[in-house]
């Protein structure tokens, strides 16, 4: 079906979205703080707003893709009025907290609000391996599917607004340390003349391949017992090899140790013959809660 949307920020990202409507056939009317960046977007069939207001008053659909939280209050406030009985789909990246702010001041302005966390850059919209990431109003979210999908994998997590920007952190997250292990790696090589790109190439399917680990680990956490057989045990994985060979080759042992960190503080507390999944009891607690 053909949906009157609006998109509110025509930078990097919203540009992105927004061709993707225009070249999907939505009616799309579109609005930037600065003027210059809606010319593509009008040579491909969109309406360009002469303010803010204009583009929300052109549909029942919103969209908000801007710097960030104080951006959006900042485009938004003056505007709760016209927002009034529209759906308001912010795709904005925000913390769990500020997604949660934004739910409740649209839910006091009569607001339908879905909060959204783009997985992709802009290149990748309405590419494969585009995700992005939905919580808030479950309503909106049935309703304007198939248009969201014009941008990626759509998933929605539940009603809780903050979930999407906290999944968003947590993926986020996960992929910062792996960096950082490829990183390691790649220094602990280096002083035996392997370059970095050398490396890689031996890493990305090896890192790739352990992924296949996470739902084995997965098992045992939801099951809550980490003496189920057949695991290797955090004695057994102690990374003392890992941490000596790091210092042979002199380079920092930060990273490693780390880990090594979590490993021991459960071996401590007397939990050395569990499996490796345990390490999460050390960073659910942390040694400031302990
Ligand atoms: P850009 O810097 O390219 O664009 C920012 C946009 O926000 C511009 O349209 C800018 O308008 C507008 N803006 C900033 N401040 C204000 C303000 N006070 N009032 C009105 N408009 C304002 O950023 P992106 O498009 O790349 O990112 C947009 C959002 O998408 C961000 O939250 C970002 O985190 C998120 N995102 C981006 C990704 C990426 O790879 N680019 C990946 C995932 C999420 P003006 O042109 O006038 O400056």
């Amino acid at each position: 079906d053909n949906v009157q949307v609006s998109v509110l920020g025509l930078g990097a990202m919203g540009g992105a979205l927004a061709g993707a409507l225009v070249k999907a056939g939505h009616q799309t009317t579109v609005w930037n703080r600065s003027p210059g960046k809606a010319d593509d977007l009008v040579a491909l069939g969109a309406r360009n707003a002469a303010t803010a207001g204009d583009a929300v008053l052109a549909g029942p659909l919103v969209i908000a893709c801007l710097l960030d939280h104080a951006s959006v209050h900042e485009v938004l406030d003056p505007l709760a009025g016209e927002l009034a009985g529209r759906t308001l789909v912010n795709v904005t990246t925000t913390s769990p907290a500020q997604s949660r702010e934004l739910a409740e001041w649209a839910d006091r302005a009569g607001i339908a609000y879905l909060d959204g966390g783009i997985m992709a850059v802009p290149h990748m919209i309405g590419q494969p391996g585009s995700s992005i990431l939905y919580s808030g109003s479950a309503e909106v979210f049935e309703r304007y599917k198939p248009l969201l999908d014009l941008w990626g994998t759509s998933t929605y997590f539940g009603e809780d607004a903050g979930l999407a920007s906290l999944y968003d952190l947590a993926l986020l997250a996960g992929m910062y340390v792996m960096f950082a292990g490829f990183m390691h790696g790649a220094a602990m090589v280096a002083p035996a003349g392997v370059t970095a790109g050398e490396f890689a190439s031996m890493a990305a399917p090896w890192l790739s391949a352990m992924t296949g680990s996470f739902q084995g680990f997965a098992a045992v956490v939801d099951g809550g017992d980490y003496t189920v057989a057949g695991q290797q045990s955090l004695e057994f994985s102690n990374l003392n090899d890992l941490v000596a060979a790091s210092a042979e080759q002199g380079v920092s042992t930060e990273v490693i140790g780390m880990v090594q960190t979590l490993v021991r503080r459960q071996i401590d507390a007397g939990h050395g013959q569990e499996g490796f999944a345990r390490i999460i009891e050390s960073i659910r607690n942390s040694p400031a809660d302990m």
